[in-house]
């Protein structure tokens, strides 16, 4: 039987792709308003008009998740996104001006955002729509060509997504390539002029490794433990229904999920009733309704509770269905701080909680591991939760909740240290994906060619 030539196996057409984005952005780098609000404007009608295959794709991909949670969590963020882009598209393009020193004097400075080029994509499965389309529409608003890879951990809505965007873009506007770690890897190591990979971060660090032959700058977005932590005056029932939202939600198969609690020894027993009661009412005797994204991910949060020490307290509450990978809501509660549940990123409805002495004890326990990608702090009022905050270094922080500060448009998003470098959402992800070209104009009277040597003894004398 003769080969189907009609298809390129997925590498040639991913190196096509590519190719013809670079000529593109090569032989048109000026890319005026018109343009980006043009190609927002069709990523947000692409959205709307396949609104519904998106959630169904999104579901098979899951076998359960409620369309209701599609739908605020990955369509309603990335068109809110879509929204502020393209309403403050024109300041954001605007040149900035910059002070001039009085020795340049009348000279005049500014910066002016360029477009890179070609950006490269790469999404997880968790929030596929949002995490593949949201980086997409900053680097649009930047004037950028894109190409997206999903995770081949959802490929109904990958397909679907490559299909819906190729009838809405041209090839050298916007693409997605599908496929798995092999052509992830390729894709990678494409000299892109800006990468952004959402991820784990172990892979995250080959991604790095991928894009250092070519001096591709990388943004990456990663995971990590991001603790809530609870001062003596929280009040423990807002604690427990503000982490439990972060915890249930998606099954806790979010980046920014509240990975597990510090609480005041003393306020164990109030806090653990108030969690417990607040699952309950959220699940009665079910499971969470999203489900564990596939049989690996269900066995590896398993086995976390298999390798806890014997004569650990697990709380379980509502019920596993192992069928369908929808697990029960677990608080452990003082598990060993060695343990693989409190070594590893848990991505699950399993809820740890730790008994501290003080905040001071707390606070020392985040700084002795890796920077999180979020962290939450409970006081009994903002500015009592701002003090405690002074020493955390976290990639974001909401204060008396969970998540929120990703949802904020003009907050930049993104990690610290092994939780991830670099951060985009709203005028953050225009200028991280711009070249932000300083220009200077020495004016009419140029000082330093004019002064000479007079220029540096002018500027000693200013100095001493
Ligand atoms: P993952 O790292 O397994 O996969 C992410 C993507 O990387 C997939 O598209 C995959 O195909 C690709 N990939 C696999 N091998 C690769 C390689 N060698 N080179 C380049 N790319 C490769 O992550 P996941 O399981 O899809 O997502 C879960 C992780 O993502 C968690 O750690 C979570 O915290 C993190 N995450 C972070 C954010 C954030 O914004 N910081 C958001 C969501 C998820």
């Amino acid at each position: 039987m003769m080969d189907d030539l009609s298809t390129p196996p997925d590498s040639v057409r991913l190196q096509g792709l590519f190719d013809a984005m670079r000529t593109a952005a090569r032989a048109r780098p000026v890319v005026d308003l018109a343009t980006r609000l043009d190609r927002l404007t069709r990523l947000r009608a692409m959205v709307l008009t396949h609104e519904q295959a998106l959630v169904d794709a999104i579901g098979r991909d899951f076998g359960h998740r409620p369309a209701a949670d599609t739908r605020i969590l990955d369509i309603a963020p990335l068109l809110n996104a879509i929204h502020h882009a393209r309403r403050r598209l024109k300041s954001w393009m605007r040149p900035r001006r910059r002070p001039v020193s009085w020795l340049f004097q009348p000279a005049r400075a500014w910066i002016e955002p360029r477009p890179l080029g070609v950006v490269g994509v790469v999404a997880p499965w968790n929030y596929p729509l949002y995490l593949a389309l949201g980086p997409a529409v900053d680097a649009l608003a930047a004037g950028n060509r894109v190409l997206i890879k999903p995770s081949e951990l959802c490929p109904a809505f990958s397909d679907l997504l490559a299909r819906i965007v190729a009838d809405s873009f041209a090839p050298d506007e916007l693409a997605v390539v599908t496929g798995g770690p092999d052509l992830a890897a390729r894709f990678c190591a494409l000299p892109f002029d800006h990468l952004v990979f959402t991820g784990s971060t172990a892979v995250g660090r080959k991604v790095a490794q991928a894009a250092a032959p070519n001096l591709t700058p990388v943004t990456l977005e990663l995971g990590g433990k991001s603790p809530a932590i609870l001062a003596p005056d929280a009040d423990p029932a807002r604690a427990a229904r503000s982490i439990l939202f972060g915890k249930i939600i998606n099954a806790g198969q979010t980046c920014v999920a509240p990975d597990y609690v510090l609480a005041p020894r003393d306020m164990l027993p109030a806090l653990t009733d108030a969690l417990h009661g607040r699952a309950r009412d959220i699940l009665g005797d079910g499971p969470c309704p999203t489900a564990i994204i596939s049989d690996r991910h269900h066995a590896r949060l398993m086995g976390l509770l298999d390798d806890l020490p014997p004569g650990t307290r697990v709380q379980t509450i509502g019920r596993d269905d192992p069928a369908t990978r929808r697990m029960a809501l677990r608080l452990v509660i003082d598990p060993a701080p060695d343990s693989a549940l409190m070594r590893e990123e848990i991505f699950g409805p399993i809820l740890p909680v730790l008994p501290v002495d003080d905040i001071a004890q707390a606070l020392d326990f985040v700084a002795g591991r890796d920077r999180p990608l979020a962290a939450y702090v409970f006081a009994r009022s903002s500015r009592a939760a701002r003090a405690h905050l002074a020493p955390l270094v976290a990639g974001g922080v909401t204060i008396g909740g969970t998540i929120l500060h990703l949802a904020q448009d003009e907050l930049p998003f993104g990690g610290v240290g092994a939780s991830g470098m670099g951060a985009y959402h709203g005028s953050a992800g225009f200028e991280r994906f711009s070249h932000m070209m300083p220009v200077f104009d020495p004016g009419p009277v140029n000082a330093f060619e004019r002064m000479g040597p007079r220029f540096g003894r002018m500027a000693m004398a200013a100095y001493r």
